[in-house]
């Protein structure tokens, strides 16, 4: 797996001189380094890992990103770890960064002070101590994505050129960021934290970032359509227009079993189509994967 930091740092800037289209080495950065990189990850489902020599044309600082699926689908958008590359190849960083596109088209020039204010917020929560990690990063280019990668940088490990790791210690670095990563995501303050009978705190959030991703809640929806399966309120009903395809997606697999590299995605089995009032409800059982408990509750209680 070193290869995946040696060979674009042996070879990349004599590659660049040559034609892009069918490159070697081009190709190793979309295809076989992604995939050596996947062979560590656990959840293959919840994790993409994509890589990049440049689209059309050779970029200066090459990179291969590893997406939790969860948080972005896309590297223009969220926060992910990512090996970026110097241009001149004197080293590469595994970064923690952030999807650069998507904050340059809505914050313009205020681009890059945005990414570092949000990098600084990331690093307050992540809360890491201390460590030989960096919080500023050098790509030595200038083109606006290196730029923009290194205001967005949260923290980084460095590996010089003439001192990369071997695979053990890379294995280990990729594995450590990715808790990072997971770290970042369950200490997201954005949802509400009622205590809900002792589970982890960690394990609710997974539990709430599953069912507010709306990838995975539109697929959901598609297949389930939009009626509440425990009390068959319809919101088109109620509300006509306005409550036209709203619904909610409760994810029925058991808090308590839900972690790292545990999560899977099974739209049909996994999933119940609820109105807002029963998927509330539902949270206050014992049991919330109990949707039969919710049904014959509400039927007792139906007037
Ligand atoms: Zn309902
Ligand atoms: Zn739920």
């Amino acid at each position: 797996m070193q290869n995946i930091l040696q060979e674009p740092i042996e070879d990349y800037l004599n590659e660049k001189s040559n034609n892009f289209g069918g490159n070697s080495l081009a190709d190793k950065f979309r295809n076989q380094f992604p995939q050596q990189i996947e062979k560590i990850i656990i959840d293959k489902i919840r994790f993409k890992v994509i890589g990049s020599p440049g689209k059309g044309n050779w970029t200066e600082c090459p990179w291969i990103a590893i997406l939790d699926t969860l948080i972005t689908e896309t590297p223009q958008k969220g926060y992910y770890p990512v090996l970026l590359f110097r241009s001149d190849m004197t080293g590469v960083y595994l970064s923690l960064n952030q999807g650069v596109t998507d904050v340059i088209e809505n914050y313009k020039r205020e681009a890059k002070s945005v990414l570092k204010l949000r990098a600084e917020d990331f690093r307050a929560k992540l809360d890491i101590g201390k460590t030989n990690l960096v919080e500023k990063i050098q790509l030595h280019s200038s083109t606006k994505n290196a730029k923009h990668y290194e205001a967005g940088n949260i923290i980084a490990k460095f590996y010089s050129s003439d001192n990369l790791p071997n695979n053990e210690e890379l294995r280990s670095d990729i594995l450590k960021f990715l808790n990072y990563y997971e770290n970042l995501t369950y200490s997201d303050t954005s949802f509400s934290e009622e205590p809900e009978y002792g589970f982890e705190k960690k394990q609710i959030r997974l539990h709430k970032r599953i069912e507010r991703n709306s990838n995975i809640s539109k697929k959901v929806k598609k297949i389930k359509g939009y009626q509440c399966e425990a009390c068959s309120m319809n919101f088109r009903d109620k509300y006509g227009e306005l409550g036209d395809k709203y619904i909610e997606a409760h994810h029925l697999i058991p808090i308590s079993t839900l972690g790292i590299g545990k999560f899977r995605v099974d739209y049909k089995n996994d999933f119940a189509i609820l109105c807002s009032n029963c998927h509330s409800m539902i949270h206050r059982l014992k049991d919330p994967s109990d949707l039969e408990q919710l049904k014959k509750i509400v039927l007792k209680n139906f007037t």
